[in-house]
């Protein structure tokens, strides 16, 4: 019995120690992309913190510049790579369609490489209709593959070929979980904010995707600003893992507290056995 109450007593002051450490924080990434439009709000949010991470579409004004200053800032950047949606939207330069031949695709992703300095992984910019196509996807990861990139699927459509064109060419992949603005709205970015916080907490890691507008900037600065203790902001490639290394669970708080409500449990019921 003696053990078994030290053993309690253990478990509850990691518990204790975890509400004032970020030890084993849950990990919340957050991506702004379709950068290089708009240079006030995209400098602005490169200030917040070095662990945002910036997208940038490849042939927008001013894609070389932001790169740098997000790299100098110390922020992991990202190419924003064009792909074509099932409807009718204007559409960037060099947007990737599935028909494209092989040489084609792989010379829009090389000119994007040398038009984003710094790049360290790729995500898609729309692309219902594109990231849907497996054999589209194929020749998009055959050309990563010659630059040592991940890729993000923004996840723009429920079903996408993207891991599976990406495990052939060992590509790593990691999936958006919450889309912060779509409503260019405080109050419903600011919910959906707390919705990848909750995502981050239930499954240890997540991955939000927002876009320069003025409304994320104000939650973002304001939630950033108040990030519960047990969240931390990290860059994107903190959650990329190499295809080859098995990942592990992670320890998050409520791992930690249901173990010890599990040996609360245990307890109880060695209890209740013996004054049987
Ligand atoms: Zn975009």
């Amino acid at each position: 019995m003696v053990k078994i109450v030290v053993r309690l007593l253990i478990s509850m002051a990691i518990g204790l120690l975890l509400q004032t450490s970020n030890v084993w924080a849950a990990e919340l990434a957050i991506v702004i992309d379709d950068f290089g439009y708009r240079q006030h709000n995209e400098e602005q949010i490169i200030k917040l913190s070095p662990n945002i991470t910036v997208a940038v579409l490849p042939n927008s004004p001013n894609a070389h510049h932001i790169a740098n200053i997000a790299h100098e800032h110390g922020n992991d950047v990202m190419i924003h790579l064009p792909m074509a949606p099932f409807g009718k939207q204007p559409l960037e330069k060099d947007t990737l369609y599935p028909y494209m031949e092989e040489e084609e695709v792989d010379r829009i992703v090389t000119n994007a490489v040398a038009l984003v300095p710094y790049a360290i992984g790729v995500n898609n910019h729309m692309g219902s209709l594109m990231t849907s196509s497996q054999i589209g996807m194929e020749n998009v990861m055959k050309a990563l593959s010659y630059h040592s990139m991940f890729f993000l699927d923004s996840k723009t459509v429920g079903k996408t070929a993207v891991r599976e064109a990406a495990s052939l060419y060992d590509i790593p992949v990691v999936e958006r979980d919450v889309f912060l603005d779509d409503k260019q709205n405080e109050a419903v970015i600011s919910q959906q904010f707390d919705l990848a916080i909750r995502v981050a907490r239930k499954n240890g890691s997540a991955i939000a995707i927002g876009h320069p507008h003025p409304q994320t900037l104000n939650v973002l600065k304001h939630k950033l600003a108040n990030l519960p203790s047990d969240i931390e902001l990290i860059k994107i490639s903190q959650l990329v893992t190499p295809l080859t290394t098995e990942s592990k669970p992670k320890v998050t708080l409520k791992y930690i507290l249901e173990h010890c409500i599990n040996q609360l449990e245990d307890a109880w019921n060695f209890n209740n056995n013996l004054n049987k």
